[in-house]
């Protein structure tokens, strides 16, 4: 039995996917709830072990700014979130908010590969290409992971949104999320939110008037996609 099946039967998919220790690649804390916290949670009920990272404090935030300093804020939010999660470990780095893109990709995708070694990680999760919200940090982390995961050879999983609920969020809200057509994902998931709302409700400084996280979930009802970014078993290119 997997937490991963298939999609569906069309030729090209993999077998289910069956994940021992899954490290989640994140650029701010509430990324591993309000977005992957669905699927950490269906990971973990199945008997992956989870392992998150996040690569800042994310103290660049709008939200929660007059509570006090944030990055202390958050890291907390995070820890609490973690042990909602279940997490085996956390690694919380301290790169600058909103400008990851100035962080050498190398130096990044280290700290990947360091805590995937650790914990012996056989699957990287991270964002979809794009980011899902498109902001450059979330473009960064997975780039990082994609990264890691060719140095290591391991598979890399992208959280992806359906097309569906992109569009209707974007018309809704006037937000632009990256969706994908039911061809660009791999793998379909059942979650429970009510789960996932505990791990949401760590992060109170972020809670306020975040309307679209509300809507997104609505709309996504009971389901998460994943989409291969690195298939499990692909060769990794070998360096120059
Ligand atoms: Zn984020």
């Amino acid at each position: 039995m997997s937490p991963l099946g298939p999609l569906s039967d069309q030729a090209q998919r993999p077998e289910a996917w069956t994940a021992r220790s899954a490290v989640a690649v994140c650029a701010h804390p509430d990324d591993e709830s309000f977005g992957l916290g669905g699927v950490l949670m269906a990971l973990r009920r199945e008997g992956t072990e989870v392992s998150l990272l996040s690569f800042t404090h994310g103290e660049a935030s709008t939200l929660g700014a007059g509570d006090g300093p944030l990055d202390a804020i958050r890291a907390e939010e995070l820890h609490q979130a973690a042990s909602v999660l279940g997490a085996r470990r956390t690694d919380l780095l301290a790169y600058p908010d909103s400008r990851l893109s100035t962080v050498p990709l190398e130096v990044l995708a280290g700290h990947v590969e360091a805590l995937a070694t650790e914990v012996g990680a056989d699957t990287l999760l991270t964002f979809d290409l794009g980011g899902i919200t498109g902001h450059p940090d979330h473009q960064r982390a997975t780039e990082a992971a994609l990264q890691a995961g060719e140095q290591l050879g391991l598979p890399v999983l992208g959280w992806a949104l359906a097309a569906g609920v992109a569009a209707a969020l974007r018309a809704e809200t006037g937000v632009e999320m990256v969706g994908r057509v039911p061809s660009e994902l791999d793998i379909e998931l059942t979650v429970d939110r009510e789960a996932q709302q505990r791990a949401i409700s760590c992060h109170r400084s972020q809670l306020g008037g975040n309307t679209v996280l509300r809507r997104r979930l609505e709309l996504q009802g009971a389901t998460e996609h994943l989409r291969w970014l690195r298939r499990p078993g692909a060769l990794s290119v070998a360096p120059a």
